[in-house]
């Protein structure tokens, strides 16, 4: 499968938040390098805008991300 295209940028994938390691690796398996259209991050880059993404947003945070979507669809 292909691979997240934002990976390169995004301090998920790059270990910039603190994340429990084991759920990391998991996370990294099953967005970043899986099904990365469902990534609550990837979802707010791509229709809200990449400076819209909160630092703290993990990839499973789907209703957070839901949020910021409509909030920036105004
Ligand atoms: S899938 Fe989500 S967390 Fe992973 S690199 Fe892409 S935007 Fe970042």
């Amino acid at each position: 499968m292909e691979a997240c295209k934002l990976l390169a940028g995004c301090p998920f994938f790059n270990d910039k938040m603190p994340i429990e390691s084991g759920m990391g690796k998991l996370y990294k398996q099953n967005y970043c390098e899986g099904d990365f259209s469902k990534c609550a991050r990837f979802k707010v880059a791509t229709t809200a805008g990449r400076e819209k993404v909160p630092i703290d947003l993990y990839p499973n945070m789907f209703d957070l991300a839901e949020n910021i979507i409509k909030e920036n669809k105004k």
